[in-house]
Order: C-alpha cells, then sequence, then structure tokens
C-alpha cells in the first residue's frame, strides 16, 4: 500500500471529527463548569484562575513571540510550495482565514503544532519533519492538515477552558486521544490519499530516513499483538493515541471500514483511574502549564475544605474538654457541699480528672459558676461551647 494513492472513500469535510470527540466532549465540560464553579464561589479560588490565566498567556504571548521573532515566516516569497500547499489545505477543510504558517529548526526532533494567541492561529513545522516531508508532498499536506483539524476544531481555547476536565482521570486523556484521532481525519482529507498519511506518520515512528520503508501492516500490527497491563496503562494515560493505532486508524480509511478494536487489560483501567491526565503525555511546556494551573486550582478549592474539616474537628475536641469539666465541677459540688475553688480540686492524680486536658487550638479555659446555668466553662479561642447541667437547688 505504500506506494499507492487512495482517496479515502470514507471521509466528507462534515464527518472529520470522530464521534466520541463529541461525546467526551459533553463529559469534560460537565465537570469543568462544575469546577469554574467551585472555583467561582471562593475568592481564592477565582484569584487564583485569574493569576494562572494571567501567566498562561504571558508564557503563551512569548512562544508566539519567539516564533515570530526567530521562526522562519512561510509566505508566497519565502518557501512558495510549502505556502501554496498550505493556502490549498485550509482551503479544503473550510478554514477562512490563513494562519501563520512558521519553520522551526528544533535539533531533530520530527514535531509539528498549533497554537493561537489573542485571536490568531499559529502552525509550527519543525525544520526536520519539512526535510523528510518535503514542501508540498501529499505527506505534508497530511501534516499541515492535521494541525488545521486542531485549530478548526478549537482544541487550543478548549485546551485552556476545559482544563479541569481535560485533567479528570481516564476521561481528559480519552478526550485528547480522540482530538488526535479526529486530526488524522483531518490530514487523511486534505492530503486526499491514505497511503501519504500512513507514510507521514511512520516517519514520525521510524525517521525521516527509514520511516518510508517501515512495513506499514507489520507496525499496524504492533497495536493488536501488544494489549498487555502496561502498554494499557501508557494508552490510557497518554494524550496521544499510540503511533501503531494512529497507523491502524488511518489505514483503516482507505476500505471506509471501522478501525479494528483491540481491548486494553481491566486493570489499567483501575490504576488510570488514580493517574490524572496530562501526565504522561503532555511534554510541552503549554501542556505542563496547564497541569500546574490545573494543581494550583485544585489545590485553591481543597486547602479551604482541609482547614474548615480540621477547625470543626478541633471544636468537638474542645467541646469534648468542657463538658468533662462541668461534669467534674458539678460532682465536686454534689459530693463536697460547696463549689471547686480551683483548677487542683478537680484535675489531679486522684481528682475527677486525671490531668488537665488541653484544647488543641491553644485555647485556655476559665470556669464561672451561675445559679441558672451551673458551671460554665469558657475556652479563650472556641468559647462557651457546653453549658454544664444546671446547678442543683441547695
Ligand atoms: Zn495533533
Ligand atoms: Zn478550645
Amino acid at each position: 500500500m505504500s506506494d499507492t494513492t487512495v482517496t479515502p472513500l470514507g471521509l466528507s469535510p462534515a464527518k472529520l471529527t470522530v464521534a466520541k470527540e463529541n461525546t467526551y466532549f459533553v463529559w469534560v465540560l460537565i465537570v469543568s463548569i462544575l469546577v469554574w464553579l467551585g472555583l467561582a464561589l471562593t475568592i481564592v479560588g477565582l484569584l487564583y484562575a485569574l493569576l494562572f490565566g494571567f501567566i498562561l498567556w504571558l508564557g503563551n504571548g512569548l512562544l508566539v513571540a519567539y516564533l515570530r521573532a526567530e521562526a522562519v515566516r512561510v509566505t508566497e516569497r519565502q518557501m512558495p510550495e510549502l505556502h501554496r500547499a498550505f493556502v490549498d489545505v485550509c482551503a479544503r477543510l473550510g478554514l477562512r482565514q490563513v494562519p501563520g504558517l512558521y519553520i522551526l529548526q528544533s535539533g531533530g526532533m520530527l514535531n509539528a503544532f498549533a497554537t493561537r494567541h489573542t485571536g490568531r492561529d499559529f502552525v509550527v513545522v519543525y525544520s526536520d519533519l519539512l526535510e523528510a516531508l518535503g514542501p508540498d508532498s501529499p505527506e505534508m499536506r497530511f501534516l499541515l492538515g492535521h494541525e488545521i483539524g486542531h485549530l478548526k476544531s478549537g482544541h487550543i481555547l478548549k485546551q485552556v477552558f476545559l482544563a479541569p476536565g481535560l485533567f479528570f482521570p481516564l476521561l481528559g486523556p480519552a478526550y485528547r486521544r480522540a482530538w488526535e484521532t479526529s486530526c488524522d481525519r483531518y490530514g487523511a482529507f486534505a492530503a486526499q490519499d491514505v497511503g501519504a498519511a500512513t507514510r507521514g506518520l511512520l516517519v514520525l515512528a521510524g525517521g525521516r530516513e527509514h520511516g518510508r520503508r517501515i512495513d506499514a501492516a507489520a507496525y499496524a500490527g504492533q497495536y493488536a499483538q501488544e494489549r498487555g497491563f502496561f502498554v494499557s496503562l501508557h494508552e490510557l494515560t497518554s494524550t496521544y493515541p499510540t503511533l501503531s493505532r494512529r497507523v491502524t486508524d488511518v489505514m483503516a480509511l482507505a476500505d471506509g471500514a471501522p478501525p479494528p478494536r483491540a481491548p486494553r487489560h481491566p486493570l489499567a483501567y483501575l490504576l488510570g483511574l488514580f493517574m490524572p491526565g496530562g501526565g504522561a503525555g503532555s511534554a510541552s511546556p503549554a501542556g505542563a502549564m496547564v497541569m500546574i494551573v490545573v494543581i494550583g486550582l485544585l489545590a485553591a478549592m481543597a486547602i479551604p475544605a482541609f482547614q474548615k474539616v480540621r477547625q470543626t474537628s478541633q471544636e468537638k475536641v474542645c467541646v469534648n474538654n468542657q463538658r468533662m469539666f462541668s461534669a467534674a465541677f458539678d460532682q465536686y459540688r454534689l459530693e463536697n457541699g460547696k463549689g471547686a475553688e480551683t483548677w487542683d480540686d478537680i484535675v489531679g492524680p486522684d481528682k475527677y480528672i486525671r490531668t488537665m486536658p488541653a484544647c488543641i487550638g491553644g485555647g485556655s479555659y476559665s470556669a464561672n459558676y451561675d445559679d441558672v446555668q451551673g458551671y460554665i466553662i469558657t475556652c479563650s479561642v472556641h468559647g462557651a461551647g457546653h453549658a454544664g447541667a444546671p446547678a442543683s437547688p441547695r
């Protein structure tokens, strides 16, 4: 198949996004709205959200500035062949405004990404990938189409606004993987060539020289064969489908059949539940930043809740102490016919209370006698939580 041109028959522009992506979107949206609402209710949470939003904006601004000043901007004059291919792909995918396209030298890495800043879209292709695929090959069109797919689907903004849901274990990474599956379809449609889409992915897997000579079917077979616990866990926690799976999926487009599904190890789901999204797979600085933001936001929500729990448990212990004092004073009065005058009357090795209990909130206790209410114990921190039993009439 590697030398034939196959048009993906099953694809139409309206059906490039996989159904799974839309399903996961609803759940991620629900989780995100709940978290954002929770944050909006606490001032601290709101401040954190604003602060981290600002840091995120700043970081992204610097990244885009770096592209504008250091990377090579592709125009009619600069790499015209690549520019023409890019404009073609944008038109085919129905993108009205052509984003900025930049070539970035990145020390041999084979990658590309899309980003957005203050309403402008950017696509970046690493120079080695350009050299590996060529400026106007169907493989390059596949790659450009994939990135345009991210922009068309609004994935960049979703990455920010749906951050809480994207961080949710199992769900978040599954949604991100669906993004990539959809975008591979955008790419295949842009290239109008399933074989080229496959070869593009094989170059990512095997490098610029040997990638093209890789046996696609054998590589796709790795997806079907490697179904162990750790591979399953790797899949579940990754924000990208494995390359062997992406090749499998893209190859299935050739005959319009749904891609074959291989089962995962059930225990991997269990363990995956405890691994927040974006952990293993997010190597990009933006991904890491989003993760830090979300951790900060979750901490902002968790800390007040934790403090409240701690405070109420302290109060409970203190009220318990007060109750114990009150009972001891009453007992003293009953047995001695007169009220206790000092704490020493009731606290001691052979007294009513063996050792003086301390308030764990750091308060100190005072006792007052009241004819109506009996002994009232007051804590300097927690107040009079417990009034003693009414004093017996004398
Ligand atoms: Zn992608
Ligand atoms: Zn207290």
